[in-house]
């Protein structure tokens, strides 16, 4: 049944760095691959659909809403920092969740989604810092005022 899946799968473009995580990149098996297990081992929908999500950009992310709904009026901007917020930004390069990556996710998210024990810790670090398990909550200016009763 996976190799039928493989078959059908479809790569990112050559310039999409998805294309480099080894959760989609590495070869056929017939077996998951370690990193979907890890995550599978969690026991949570939630963060295993979190992880997919991230994995396939997907995920609720500044990326994602400027390519795919860009005219719904998400935020996009980091809660802390006010950067773009993909999951790079935050699983990877950004200074503003480096304290709560420190020990718990490699430098690199193509590194993170390469082993089962990725999977657990990307998941661990989704339900710890509550990151893109669902929209950004608005910013609270734009938030429209409660109707009068
Ligand atoms: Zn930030």
């Amino acid at each position: 049944m996976f190799m039928e899946w493989t078959n059908d799968f479809t790569p990112p473009p050559a310039d999409d760095r998805r294309r480099h995580y080894p959760i989609l990149a590495d070869p056929p098996s017939v077996e998951l691959h370690p990193c979907t297990q890890g995550v599978l081992s969690t026991g949570s929908r939630k963060l295993q659909s979190a992880v997919f999500q991230i994995a396939t950009g997907h995920y609720f992310g500044a990326d994602y809403s400027s390519k795919f709904r860009p005219t719904a009026g998400d935020r996009t901007d980091c809660p802390r920092c006010g950067e773009f917020y993909t999951a790079n930004h935050v699983l990877e390069d950004s200074n503003c969740y480096a304290i709560e990556r420190e020990g718990l996710l490699d430098a690199l998210l193509k590194h993170t989604l390469a082993t089962f024990t990725g999977g657990q810790k990307l998941a661990k670090f989704l339900h710890t810092n509550q990151v893109f398990l669902r929209p950004l909550d608005p910013i609270p200016s734009d938030i429209p005022p409660e109707p009068d009763p």
